[in-house]
């Protein structure tokens, strides 16, 4: 065998072999930034072939090494309550917060948007990484909009509407800080917002093939790699 995909990563695990050995993921290119996938739970393959497709070194992460050592992350989507319990039962809560107040890239999708909130609009608690200065309603689409697919335009992505899947979506009540964009809309409630390195999308965009925001969000990785611009 040639060993060329699932590479079995010092702090990294690569989930779904089976599945991987059909549709392999693409070896990182040298040099490539470390973009890791929160694997607790949830959407995990999908995004990890998406960064190889943009070029990146896509590890799947779960340990407070593997949080360490990467340049960027995917939370991905699942179900929020049971992603946020397991980063405080495994002790990566602390560490994920730190590295978020210390400016690492982090690119929240569904779930993980709801996880980077730092409000819930809802009076139960659950654990929240939090950081994104948003306040945030979970299944905020009613039964009929409950998960859809659409297309909609997000600002700064080229080349058209982009092709997306709504699942049991969360969308943004309220902006709370002047440094969030609202990059997307959705029946005039954001979908999509960015707030320097942290990025963060209601829908599902690893499942539709259309990789742009993966793209865009590599390339905020790229630049905040402080060794990339010091060998230039
Ligand atoms: N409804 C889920 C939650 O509240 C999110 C759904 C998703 O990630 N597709 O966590």
């Amino acid at each position: 065998m040639s060993g060329s995909f699932l590479p079995d990563r010092a702090h990294g695990w690569i989930p779904g072999e089976r599945l991987a050995r059909r549709e392999p993921v693409l070896p990182a290119p040298e040099g490539a930034p470390r973009v890791g996938v929160l694997a607790l739970q949830g959407d995990v393959l999908e995004h990890l072939r998406a960064l190889r497709r943009c070029g990146a070194d896509a590890v799947a992460v779960r340990s407070v090494e593997a949080i360490g050592d990467v340049d960027g992350l995917i939370v991905p989507g699942g179900e929020s309550t049971t992603i946020g319990k397991l980063l405080v039962r495994l002790g990566l809560m602390d560490v994920l917060r730190q590295r978020v107040a210390d400016g690492l890239p982090v690119f929240g999708t569904c779930a993980g948007m709801i996880l980077l909130s730092d409000q819930l609009d809802q009076d139960v608690a659950q654990p929240l990484i939090g950081g994104l200065h948003v306040r945030t309603r979970r299944n905020a689409f009613g039964r009929q909009l409950d998960s859809f697919d659409t297309r909609i335009e997000v600002a700064g992505i080229e080349g058209g509407p982009m092709d997306v899947a709504f699942i049991r979506a969360p969308r943004v009540e309220e902006v709370l800080a002047a440094d969030v964009e609202v990059l997307a809309t959705v029946e005039d409630h954001a979908v999509v917002v960015r707030q320097g390195p942290l990025l963060a999308a209601a829908f599902h965009p690893e499942v539709t093939g259309d990789d742009r925001l993966h793209a865009a969000f590599v390339a905020t990785v790229i630049d905040a790699m402080p060794a990339a611009s010091a060998q230039g």
